[in-house]
Formats: C-alpha cells, structure tokens, sequence
C-alpha cells in the first residue's frame, strides 16, 4: 500500500521590500518611522537603507528594483535626479522639479513629492493652525519651497509670498507657478521687501536652520498670534525660531512633523493603508530649548 503523501501548499510569501536612499544616508529616520508604521498596521514589509554612490544614483535604485524591491524614498542630493529617473510623474513632483519618493511597477517608475503635503498636513491637523484666509510667507526659494507652494494655496490663504536671499529665484518661482494658483498671486522678493508686512504663519523653508545665521527679517514680519515654522527638525531652537521668540512668537514648531507625515503620505501611496504618525512624532520630538 501507498503512504499516504500530504503535499503542503507553499506558503511563503517574499516580505516587500522598501528603503530610503541618499548620500549620506545613516543618519536618516525613514526606517524607524516606516518600521513603526508596519508594525502598527500588520503590514508585512522589511525598509532599509541604501547608500548610493554620488555618481551612481540610478544604478542604485534599478538594482534595488531588480532585486525586487518595491519602493523608495529619496533623499539628499538626489531628488532632482530621482524626478528625472522616473516615466511618471505625479504634478506634486513635477511642479517642485523633484520627487521624494519612487513606486516601482514593472518597468514603470512612478514618482511623488509628498513634502509639501507633509508640511500642510502638519500645520493643519497636528498643530491646529487654519490656513485658509491667512497670510502665509515661506522663507527660501529651493526644492522643499517648490514643493510646498500647491499644497500651501490649495488651502486658500488670503496671501503666499516667498521671499529669498536671492530675489530673482523668488521672481522666477512667482512665473513659473502662476499658472497653476488659480486667483492666488505669489508675492516674490528680497528679505527686505517684506518692510510693513505681517504674516500669520512664516515658514522657514531655507537651510539656515543646521547653521547659526538668522534670516534678515524685517521687524513686525510675525503677526501676534503668529506660528513660526522651522523646516529643519531635531536642533531645537535654531536661529530662526529664536528670532520668532524675541518678535513675541509663542507658536513655534519645527520639521518633524512634516517628516513623519510625508513618510504617512508615501506609506498610503504604496501600502493602501495609513499610519497613526501621532506616536512617531512623539518619539521622534526634540524639545524646542
Ligand atoms: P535647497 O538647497 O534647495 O535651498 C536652500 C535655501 O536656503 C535657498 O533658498 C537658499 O537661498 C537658502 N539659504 C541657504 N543659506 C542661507 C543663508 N545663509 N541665508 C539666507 N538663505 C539661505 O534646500 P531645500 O529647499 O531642499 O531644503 C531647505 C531646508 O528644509 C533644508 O535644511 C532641509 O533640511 C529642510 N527640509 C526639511 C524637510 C522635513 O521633512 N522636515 C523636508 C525637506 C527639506 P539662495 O537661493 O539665496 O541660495
């Protein structure tokens, strides 16, 4: 007689695979925060990073497709190249000539610029802070402002203006999105265009934040009641919101926030499902001292 054979279906499945890239890239907390949100939504997925030579960008994202990864989020200084790797586009990161994170499908690679979405996202639900009717100034004119302006006018503030050390990269900004703000004028210009002005909510998306030099800020920029929105995270109180403080500035705020929710907007982008990023911001919290 036969034995009798139990033939076992093969239930392995392979983890999805994830990771940040960039140059350098250990310092990065993409991976404690993707790995928090795995866990806490049951999804079965390994995120890792990867160090790309600064020569090699797209030699590294194809082998890591190749070897089956699924997605990823870029980081410095590859955003613009990341854009320019990709067959598709969403207008988020075809506006802000980058793209902070890839979908890979089949041949396809699929770009996104959740940055801005992450900055509003935090403004609004984890601060509290209405935008819509306010008058809004963001600080520098680079990519993580290029990527905040459509997020920022689809709130509908009364005012956005850039301002820039640089006046003309602030002008040419002012060009190229007047087109896609609907009624909405960007304000563009020089630090010292900003005399007699007052703002309810500024936001320093320049660099300035990891060194000791303070923007040259007109007095009465930030209205009373004002938030001063420090992109840079993690550094406490940095030159800017310093400057906050002395103008009166009680509301003042810097980028984790906006980390951890453009990280929750790439996650539902390739996951479907979306994290609480209450508790990641929390732990990822560097007091403001
Ligand atoms: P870019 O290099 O593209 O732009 C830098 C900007 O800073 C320019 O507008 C530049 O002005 C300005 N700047 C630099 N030094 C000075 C200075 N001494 N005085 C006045 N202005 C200065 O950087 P990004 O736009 O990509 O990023 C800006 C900051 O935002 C970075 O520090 C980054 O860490 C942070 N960021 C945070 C994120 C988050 O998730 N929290 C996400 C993305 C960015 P000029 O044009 O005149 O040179």
């Amino acid at each position: 007689m036969l034995a009798k054979t139990h033939v076992f279906a093969d239930t392995h499945t392979m983890t999805d695979r994830y990771a940040v890239v960039g140059h350098p890239i250990a310092h990065s907390k993409s991976p404690q925060i993707h790995s928090t949100f795995a866990q806490s939504t049951g999804q079965d997925l390994s995120y890792t990073t990867v160090l790309a030579p600064l020569d090699g960008f797209a030699d590294a994202v194809r082998a890591f497709r190749d070897s089956g990864g699924r997605g990823l989020n870029v980081t410095l200084p590859f955003k613009l190249q990341a854009f320019e790797l990709a067959t598709d586009a969403a207008e988020s990161a075809r506006m802000a000539g980058a793209a902070n994170a890839l979908k890979f499908d089949g041949e396809r690679i699929w770009a996104e610029n959740f940055d801005g979405v992450g900055l509003v996202n935090d403004i609004v639900r984890n601060l509290g802070v209405t935008l819509a009717g306010k008058r809004v100034l963001l600080c520098g004119a680079g990519g993580a402002t290029r990527g905040a302006i459509l997020p920022l006018a689809a709130q509908g503030p009364a005012c956005l203006a850039v301002a820039n050390r640089s006046a003309d990269k602030a002008h040419q900004l002012g060009h190229e999105f007047a087109s896609h703000l609907g009624a909405l004028r960007l304000q563009t210009g020089g630090y010292a265009e900003l005399a007699g002005e007052r703002f309810d909510v500024v936001i320093n998306a320049t660099s300035t934040g990891l060194g000791p030099d303070a923007l040259p800020l007109p007095d009465g920029v930030f209205a009373p009641d004002a938030l001063a929105y420090e992109m840079v995270y993690g550094k406490g109180l940095t030159p800017f919101l310093r400057q906050a403080q002395a103008a009166g500035v009680t509301r003042l705020a810097d980028g984790v926030g906006m980390l951890v929710e453009q990280a929750a907007e790439a996650f539902v982008w390739w996951r479907g499902v979306r994290p609480d990023t209450a508790p990641v911001i929390r732990a990822l919290t560097v007091p403001l001292v």
